[in-house]
Formats: C-alpha cells, sequence, structure tokens
C-alpha cells in the first residue's frame, strides 16, 4: 500500500476527523505563507503586538502592510484544498477545522462559520483593542489611505487594529478552549500546511496524538512534529487531499 492509499484508508477508518492547517493551504489560492522562499518574512519582519502598542509609527507600518496585501487577500479563492476538506466536512466525515490562517478561506469553501475555528482571528475586518467594538476596514481605510490617519475607536477612543491575533498577544480564550475539546474528542487530526513551529496553536496535534487519536502532517517539508505523526506526507497539499476524497 502506498502513502496515499494508507491515507485514505485512516479517512475511511475515522469517525472523527478534525482538520488543522496553516498558511500552506492557502498558498494555491495565491497567498503567500510566512516561511516558504519568496514569503512574506523574507520581505518583512512581523511586527509583535507590544511594537504595535507602543509606537505609533509601527500601527502605520502595520495598516500601510494590511492595505498592500488587500489585493491579494481580497481576490483570494478557496482552492481544491480547501474545496477537499469542505467535501470531508459535507459527508460529516469532518466536524471541525482549527485554522491558523486569518483569510476566511474555509468559510468560503463551504464550511459554516461555527465550525471553523480561528486561532489566529480574521483580517477581513478590524476591532478596538479596548472595547471589542467592530470597524470595517472601509472604515480605517478612507482615513488612513489619504492621509495615514490612525484610526481609533468611535465608542471609548481605543487602538484599532484588524481582528487577528500578533505575535506577543494573548490568545482568543474562546477558541483555544475549543479546539482542544475539538482536539480531544477527534480520533483523526490531519494537519495540513502548518510549518508547527509557532506555540501554542501547534499544542493542539500535539494534544490530539497524546490523548490517543491518529496524527497525519501533510506539508511540503518537515515539521517538528513528525516525530509523533502517525502518517507523514511531504507532499503538495491540493492534488494529495483531492486525491482522497
Ligand atoms: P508557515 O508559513 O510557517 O508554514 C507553512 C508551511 O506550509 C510551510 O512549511 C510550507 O512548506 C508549507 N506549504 C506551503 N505551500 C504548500 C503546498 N502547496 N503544499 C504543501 N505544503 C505547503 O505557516 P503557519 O504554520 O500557518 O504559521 C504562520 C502564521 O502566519 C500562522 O499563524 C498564520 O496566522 C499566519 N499566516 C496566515 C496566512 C493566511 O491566512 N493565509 C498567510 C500567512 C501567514
Ligand atoms: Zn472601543
Amino acid at each position: 500500500m502506498d502513502e496515499i492509499q494508507t491515507f485514505q484508508k485512516m479517512i475511511e477508518g475515522s469517525t472523527n476527523i478534525v482538520v488543522f492547517t496553516g498558511a500552506g493551504i492557502s498558498t494555491e489560492s495565491g497567498i503567500p505563507d510566512f516561511r516558504s522562499p519568496g514569503g512574506l518574512w523574507e520581505k518583512n519582519r512581523p511586527i509583535d503586538f507590544s511594537e504595535f502598542m507602543s509606537s505609533p509609527e509601527a500601527r502605520k507600518e502595520a495598516w500601510r502592510r494590511k492595505f498592500a496585501m488587500e489585493e491579494v487577500l481580497g481576490n483570494a479563492i478557496p482552492n481544491s484544498g480547501h474545496l477537499a476538506i469542505a467535501k470531508l466536512y459535507e459527508q460529516q466525515k469532518i466536524g471541525a477545522v482549527i485554522t491558523q490562517n486569518i483569510d476566511g478561506l474555509h468559510q468560503a469553501s463551504g464550511i459554516p462559520e461555527e465550525d471553523v475555528i480561528e486561532l489566529h482571528g480574521n483580517t477581513t475586518y478590524a476591532k478596538c483593542l479596548d472595547c471589542h467594538e467592530r470597524m470595517s476596514l472601509d472604515a480605517v481605510k478612507v482615513k488612513f489611505i489619504p492621509d495615514e490617519i490612525l484610526p481609533h475607536c468611535e465608542k471609548c477612543g481605543g487602538i484599532v487594529k484588524t481582528a487577528t491575533i500578533s505575535f506577543g498577544q494573548a490568545m482568543p480564550v474562546a477558541e483555544m478552549r475549543r479546539a482542544e475539546e475539538e482536539a480531544l474528542n477527534c480520533d483523526l487530526m490531519i494537519a495540513i500546511g502548518s510549518s508547527l513551529v509557532v506555540y501554542p496553536a501547534a499544542d493542539i496535534p500535539v494534544l490530539a496524538r497524546q490523548n490517543g487519536a491518529n496524527l497525519v502532517i501533510l506539508n511540503r517539508e518537515p515539521t517538528p512534529l513528525d516525530g509523533i505523526a502517525t502518517l507523514t506526507l511531504n507532499r503538495e497539499i491540493g492534488e494529495t487531499l483531492s486525491a482522497v476524497t
């Protein structure tokens, strides 16, 4: 049996699959990941949360990058990898998708919002960091693009940021709790397109494995969790998932 057949058998033999995705699943939709050659980190060092909070210049840089990326993100559509996962969801093989991505493409592929657990938030809208009031990107854009005026909350005057979780920022409590529950309840976790080096997100596949679930890692290159995986597939995501669904 080759590794694709082994993967397929594991999917068929599982009753509660949970998928854990990273930036790699969206590269085939034209969104660069962080760590691949040509990825975002080669161009821009990430702005961590304390820097964002303490420096107006860092906030301006964060918004400049956000709007520069908007064309790519705004026009991206789900690729064959997202669609294969949506198909397994529709067949009730998958109960939930836990994602580190902020692009909303799992929802766009047809998985209902309540079953997409976003560990690192969402970049398609903004939020006040004090009172959590939502603000549309358009509302930020009308002032920022012409004059680089930084957004402030209309309700409380707080600092406004995209609704994403930056390095150094606290993880969303409800989402982490739900992800842990899903990890403990699944019998197969498939980690797809993640370098599995960003914590605490990478604790989720570890938790599933420690609790007795099978763990499949599908990623072009090796990850630090390969040693605990039941099966590691160093392959392209779209064609691999299409082959087993
Ligand atoms: P990462 O960039 O660290 O790792 C992505 C992995 O996917 C790499 O190991 C790469 O080899 C692999 N990969 C890329 N394209 C692939 C393909 N077609 N087939 C197989 N493997 C492929 O991403 P990460 O682990 O998600 O961590 C980065 C953080 O950056 C995340 O927390 C996420 O929030 C954020 N991020 C999100 C997006 C997005 O929403 N699309 C994009 C960039 C970064
Ligand atoms: Zn506010």
